[in-house]
């Protein structure tokens, strides 16, 4: 099979792009390396099966070149991150909208089966535990950064639906909660690599608010997993899917569970919404899915719970840690 991945340099386009290496399918990639990193895909590089495309989704040309000449479409490329989304609104919102309505018209010519990545974000403010797939989704004020990247996912869904209903377009949805694991960078403020980083250099753990808020985090290799049956079932087509773990713990739990796993003498510390984000921030309290209509499909099922999922990305990150220093990170307890 021939795969395009849109967003291929990103975390989990890369992970996903390795998967269909090894399986000996060939992979194309397009990124940008607006928020993905060249050393995801490094050991990559130079594989007879990789190819790899340095530009924008919005590149029409390219674009159509690559869904032309490949089987199925990924479309992971998109602005993400809570703290880039706060900082910079107008990027989220032309990306990720623009970005989409190109992937979308170039499958249409083509009539190619195509997977929009979406996020539990969509959710918004809505307090009906566990969130399903027909939920409303509730969202907050314009004048509230946050929700603009909300907004442009529930627009790249309502358009990936819309191909389908109108064009025939076989495109997938899915929904995205909380996607975890190594590689992933904490420049863009996710919470996971951020406490492990600041547990292993010995740094104050950030809770933003109260640390009551709480997330259910899924390893990335299960979301690849999910992601590989998705756009081969038949039945997926023109549906909307939540992959997510349902295992939920509260931010403040998590920090501690990451100082125990590291074996890290940090302090946790606290730290205002309005002070880590803008004044006015609004988090979502809770965020667990329901997961039934995925596992009724492919039998999907979270297999990493939150302490081996933790381990990896601490393992991943003294390794970092150590081949930078080239020296074992000194800041463990002996
Ligand atoms: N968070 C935190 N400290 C950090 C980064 C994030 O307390 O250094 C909190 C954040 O406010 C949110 C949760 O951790 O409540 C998850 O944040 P992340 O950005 O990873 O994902 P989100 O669920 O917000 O998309």
């Amino acid at each position: 099979m021939k795969v395009l991945i849109t967003g291929g340099a990103g975390f989990i386009g890369s992970h996903l792009a390795e998967q269909y290496i090894k399986r000996g399918d060939d992979v194309y990639i397009i990124d940008d390396l607006s928020t993905g990193s060249i050393d995801n895909i490094a050991h990559l590089q130079g594989h007879a099966h990789f190819h790899y495309h340095l530009d924008t989704v919005t590149n029409q040309r390219l674009t159509a070149e690559l869904v032309d000449l490949c089987d199925v479409v990924f479309h992971l490329a998109a602005a993400v991150g809570v703290k880039l989304i706060v900082e910079s609104p107008v990027r989220t919102i032309e990306t990720n909208i623009g970005g989409t309505e190109v992937v979308l018209q170039q499958c249409a010519k083509k009539q190619k089966r195509v997977l929009v990545a979406s996020t539990s974000e969509v959710y918004g403010k809505s307090k009906q535990i566990p969130f399903s797939e027909e939920d409303d989704l509730v969202m907050g004020a314009t004048n509230k950064g946050r929700w603009s990247y909300a907004c442009s996912k529930a627009i790249d869904e309502f358009l990936a639906i819309a191909y389908w209903k109108e064009k025939r377009v076989p495109t997938v949805v899915v929904r995205l909660f909380n996607t975890v694991g190594p590689k992933q960078t904490g420049r863009y403020g996710m919470v996971i690599p951020n406490f492990v980083q600041q547990a292993l250099k010995g740094e104050d753990l950030t809770v933003y608010g109260d640390g009551q808020q709480s997330r259910c985090f899924t390893h990335v290799s299960d979301v690849v997993g999910a992601l590989m049956k998705l756009i081969e079932h038949p039945q997926a087509v023109g549906e909307v899917y939540n992959i997510g773990s349902t295992q939920e713990v509260s931010i403040l739990q998590l920090a501690e569970r990451i100082k125990t796993l590291a074996d890290s003498d940090s302090e946790i510390k606290f730290l205002s919404y309005d002070k880590a984000y803008e004044e006015g921030f609004e988090d979502m309290h809770r965020r667990v899915p329901n997961i039934g209509k995925i596992h009724q499909l492919i039998g999907y099922q979270p297999t990493f719970t939150l302490d081996e999922i933790l381990q990896s990305v601490i393992a991943h990150h003294r390794n970092k840690l150590t081949a930078q220093r080239g020296t074992p990170a000194p800041s463990f307890k002996a």
